[in-house]
């Protein structure tokens, strides 16, 4: 994986980032089109009921550039950031944790 590998020279255009405010389906199709449609961490194919769910790198939400971004299955992304739409991990978190 070398995707950060030419973050450190792009300081200049810093200004692009307004550009990048919202994550726009193009700026989606850019991440997919790179990760061929998968899965950044296990390599899963993403169509279908299999939908794409996209990874703020640094954890910024307006920080939309497709470098900033990854494409994960929900399984993936789910591991990653625990979300309100997960709940069934929620739930069986919730019937360990009562004793
Ligand atoms: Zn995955």
């Amino acid at each position: 994986m070398s995707f950060f590998g030419n973050a450190s020279g792009n300081n200049s255009k810093s200004k692009n980032r307004e550009k990048y405010k919202e994550l726009t389906l193009g700026i989606k199709q850019t991440v997919l089109e790179r990760s061929k449609n998968r899965c950044q961490s296990c390599s899963k194919k993403l169509s279908g009921s299999n939908q794409p769910q996209f990874q703020h790198i640094n954890g910024s939400k307006k920080d939309n550039r497709p470098e900033n971004l990854r494409a994960l299955c929900s399984e993936c992304f789910g591991d990653n950031a625990p979300k309100e739409n997960n709940f069934v991990l929620s739930s069986i978190k919730n019937i360990f944790s009562k004793k």
